[in-house]
């Protein structure tokens, strides 16, 4: 392929961080990876990628967008906020012909209008908004995208995966199970980032389910008031929230068929979905 020889012509990652001269900047949540043999394992989670446009959030130096190039996408978008990396980004445009950068805050970016279906979403995030991201593009109606491959710190990862009774079970799961099916297709030790985090983290895959949740934006607001007091028994934790939508506790359990003396944690996912719409009646 063409853009194979041609971004093989390019310095390597560690050479384009060196000729650059850029350090990570924490306070937006930098940790790059810049093994493009990693990275190329990584965007062949999001394959089939041929025909596919891809929206990578935080490029930084550009070794997850190499590899996507690589691994026979379409298109990138690519969106970051840091400048410093702007010049090295339009050296893989240029070389590839494949790749445009949008330069801002990908939570300001309307996805579904920037670039055309199928749509996937790539990134390894910012840590310090990425499950903000995640939420954003869970809750989006309709859902625009038809796949999601994102690198998370691993707790995030397992709080998204999470079954009733886990430890890391809670509105997350609820919300990100009820439209896509979600794993862990890959863990990735601290110590392979430059610089390392603290903690390890884990690639996720979402595949959006055929028929999601119809109103996350319900399902988020419920989940917050049964999560926001984990230790309660579900009778009293949303006593103010069914009083808010005008329902009869007991009625609205029993119409749902969910035991009002049960702890949040307990629940399944179409219990809680259960109780969302009895309580918003279509
Ligand atoms: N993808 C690169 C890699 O794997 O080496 C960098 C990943 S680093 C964890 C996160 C990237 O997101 C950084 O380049 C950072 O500048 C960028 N970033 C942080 N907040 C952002 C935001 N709100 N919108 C777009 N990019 C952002």
């Amino acid at each position: 392929m063409a853009e194979t020889t041609a971004l093989d012509a390019l310095p390597s990652l560690h050479e384009t961080v060196r000729i650059h001269g850029l350090r990570a900047d924490k306070s937006l949540g930098q940790h790059f990876l810049l093994d493009l043999d990693l990275t190329r394992s990584i965007a062949r989670l999001a394959r089939p990628l041929d025909g596919v446009n891809v929206v990578e959030v935080g490029p930084g130096p550009g070794g997850l967008t190499r590899a996507l190039i690589l691994e026979g996408a379409q298109s990138v978008l690519a969106v970051e906020m840091d400048d410093r990396f702007l010049p090295l980004l339009d050296d893989i445009a240029r070389a590839s012909g494949k790749l445009s950068v949008h330069h801002g805050d990908a939570l300001r970016l309307d996805m579904a209008q920037a670039l055309h279906a199928p749509r996937k979403i790539v990134a390894n995030l910012p840590y310090n908004v990425g499950t903000k991201m995640l939420v954003n593009w869970v809750t989006a109606k309709p859902l625009f995208w038809e796949q999601m491959v994102l690198m998370f710190q691993l707790e995030v990862a397992e709080r998204v995966c999470a079954q009733p009774g886990e430890s890391a079970y809670g509105r997350l799961s609820v919300l990100c199970q009820s439209v896509g099916e979600c794993r862990i297709a890959m863990n990735i030790p601290a110590r392979l980032f430059t610089p390392p985090p603290k903690v390890d983290s884990a690639v996720l895959v979402i595949d959006p389910l055929d028929t999601p949740f119809e109103d996350l934006k319900a399902l988020g607001e419920l989940t917050q008031a049964a999560f926001g007091q984990r230790r309660k028994m579900l009778r009293a934790s949303l006593k103010p929230y069914a009083k808010r939508k005008g329902v009869e506790l007991a009625d609205w359990f029993a119409a749902a068929s969910v035991d009002p003396q049960a702890r949040p944690e307990t629940l399944s996912v179409s219990q809680f979905q259960r109780l969302c719409r009895s309580a918003h009646p279509a």
